[in-house]
């Protein structure tokens, strides 16, 4: 596992955005996750743990610490039964397309979620209404002391779209999933339709790192999903600098070209209050923001806290709406 320095995060985010990140690391064993928990440890430095970056705003200034990346290398996959054990770092559609293989249902709805197991397992994402808690029987996680821990379905905090897993420091290794019989042809049929809906209704040509605000249910019954909320207050093609709330799909944030983390987090300012102000709801980011100094929370709770650049609510640009 050899450390790279001074590595920029843009080409490993989905929003090509992010600055020099110190160190990155993509270990290959368990064991080497546990040696860069303790050198970060030894020589306080935050860890930044990440999968494919596919829901990360990385800041455009960059990250001083070590970025540990869970992919190839932590992709074990072995099958028993209905039972189903898997390393973190497995390309998701890729394990989509090997459960179909085997006759194994009830995970098509992530077919086309383009990230890390241990990333879709911590951030509980799916489709549908779905999410893929409901299948994780337990996970082994490295604490942040180094130790391996195996913790039970009951242990993850399940709910829509969060798990306790988020911001506890626990690095996820290895998920074990229960699946459902099923027939292969139709769960194959099934991704298939899931796969060809995503294409006609997201926005592909841009950079963008998925659905940038969570739906709550309450909202939803009154004013339906954010994208309607968004699009109804006049945002859909509203941009800030390279930032652009999608025309294609209003909650989806679109890099046009040499988008900054501060004007993503400017036009995520923007959208939330104008929605709260007309609906009354206040909509909350799924998207997480990684500060320079390694704070990593949902995007909102910085702009809530004041924590972005507001010179650049002066530059909004509606010739796209
Ligand atoms: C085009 C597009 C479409 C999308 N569609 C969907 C969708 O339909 N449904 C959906 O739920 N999401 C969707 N997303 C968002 C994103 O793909 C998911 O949240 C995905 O599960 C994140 O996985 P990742 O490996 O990229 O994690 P990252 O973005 O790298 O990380 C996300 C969070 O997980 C943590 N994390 C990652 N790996 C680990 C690990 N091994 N152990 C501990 N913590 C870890 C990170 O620290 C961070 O807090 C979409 C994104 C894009 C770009």
């Amino acid at each position: 596992m050899r450390p790279d320095r001074n590595v920029a995060l843009a080409p490993l985010a989905r929003w090509q955005i992010g600055g020099p990140a110190d160190i990155v690391v993509t270990p290959g064993t368990t064991g080497q996750v546990s040696h860069a928990v303790s050198v970060a440890r030894d020589c306080d430095l935050p860890l930044f743990v990440m999968g494919d970056g596919s829901n990360m705003l990385f800041d455009s200034r960059g990250f001083r610490g070590i970025v540990l990346r869970i992919g190839p290398g932590l992709d074990a996959l072995a099958f028993a039964g209905t039972r189903v054990t898997a390393g973190a770092g497995i390309w998701v559609p890729a394990f989509a397309r090997q459960l179909a293989l085997r006759g194994l249902a009830g995970l098509e709805h992530v077919v086309g979620i383009p990230g890390r197991l241990g990333g879709l397992v911590v951030m509980n994402g799916g489709s549908q209404r779905k999410g893929i808690g409901t299948h994780v029987r337990h996970v082994t996680v490295v604490t942040r002391d180094g130790e391996s821990r195996t913790l039970a379905h009951a242990d993850l905090g399940y709910s829509y779209r969060t798990s306790a897993l988020q911001g506890s420091g626990a690095i996820v290794t290895d998920v074990v999933l229960e699946l459902e019989p099923g027939d292969r042809g139709v769960i194959m049929r099934e991704m298939i339709e899931i796969l060809a809906s995503r294409r006609r209704k997201f926005p592909k040509n841009l950079p963008n790192c998925g659905s940038t605000f969570l739906s709550n249910p309450a909202m939803y019954d009154k004013v339906g999903p954010p994208g309607q909320a968004i699009e109804a207050a006049g945002l859909k093609g509203v941009a800030i600098g390279g930032a652009q709330v999608s025309p294609l799909h209003a909650n989806f944030i679109v890099n046009r070209g040499g988008a900054t983390s501060d004007e993503v987090l400017a036009l995520i300012a923007l959208v939330r209050g104008t929605v709260q102000n007309r609906t009354g709801f206040a909509m909350d980011c799924e998207v997480r923001h990684l500060t320079e100094s390694g704070e990593e929370r949902p995007a909102h709770e910085f702009t809530d806290a004041g924590r972005f650049d507001r010179s650049l609510l002066d530059r909004i640009d509606r010739s796209d709406a």
